[in-house]
């Protein structure tokens, strides 16, 4: 039987490693948007991470043609109204380093004790197919905002986001640790279990 190729929404090779670990024991063969040729950038302007990731996955499978899977995440502050949420990557502007950004964050929270410092990072998975179907996975992982920036590890906000499950920051876990435990992850999985039913 021959595989069915699945198109990853995503520039981030991170991304597709990810997926394709977890997909490996399915008969599927996951692909960039590089490797499908495809250049377009689709416009996040949903306000929901849903919306978000439904929109991109919808857009690219028109133009591929393909299975298409998408995914919007961020992290959501609880003591800031769950900001930055939708706009996580453009928080402060898109090209502000995220140390500036951890400062003014750490800024914002300087009054705010350990307890009321509770933040996730959520993630929703969205699958588009050519013939009408949609799917959609979601999950979050639990944490708190810390008083340090700490680890070396992942991107974006990790360094500031403690994981009480693990007893570290989030940038402090390996690869396989944070795929394990993290938002995506737990929603990839989720998917897969949908794309089981369906393929
Ligand atoms: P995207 O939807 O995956 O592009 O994520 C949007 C933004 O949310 C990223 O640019 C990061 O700022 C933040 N974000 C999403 N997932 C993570 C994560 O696993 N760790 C840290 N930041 C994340």
């Amino acid at each position: 039987m021959e595989r069915t190729t699945i198109l990853f929404a995503t520039k981030n090779k991170g991304k597709i490693r990810e997926i394709n670990a977890i997909l490996a024991d399915m008969d599927v063969n996951v692909v960039s948007m590089e490797d499908a040729g495809i250049t377009v950038e689709v416009v996040e302007d949903g306000t929901t991470f849903e919306e978000n990731a439904m929109k991109k996955a919808v857009e690219i499978m028109e133009i591929s043609g393909k299975i298409t899977l998408s995914d919007d995440s961020g992290l959501e502050i609880d003591a800031m109204g769950k900001a930055p949420g939708v706009y996580s990557a453009r928080f402060m502007g898109e090209e502000t380093p995220y140390p500036e950004r951890f400062r003014a964050i750490f800024e914002k929270l300087k009054e705010v004790p350990e307890e009321k410092r509770t933040a996730r990072f959520v993630s929703c998975i969205a699958a588009a197919f050519p013939d009408g179907r949609r799917l959609v996975s979601y999950d979050a992982v639990e944490g708190i905002i810390g008083w340090e920036a700490k680890g070396e590890n992942g991107f974006g906000y990790d360094p500031i986001f403690y994981v009480p499950e693990k007893g570290k920051y989030m940038a402090e876990l390996s690869p396989e640790e944070k795929n394990a435990i993290s938002h995506r992850g737990k929603a990839l999985r989720k998917m897969k279990e949908l794309l089981r039913k369906e393929l």
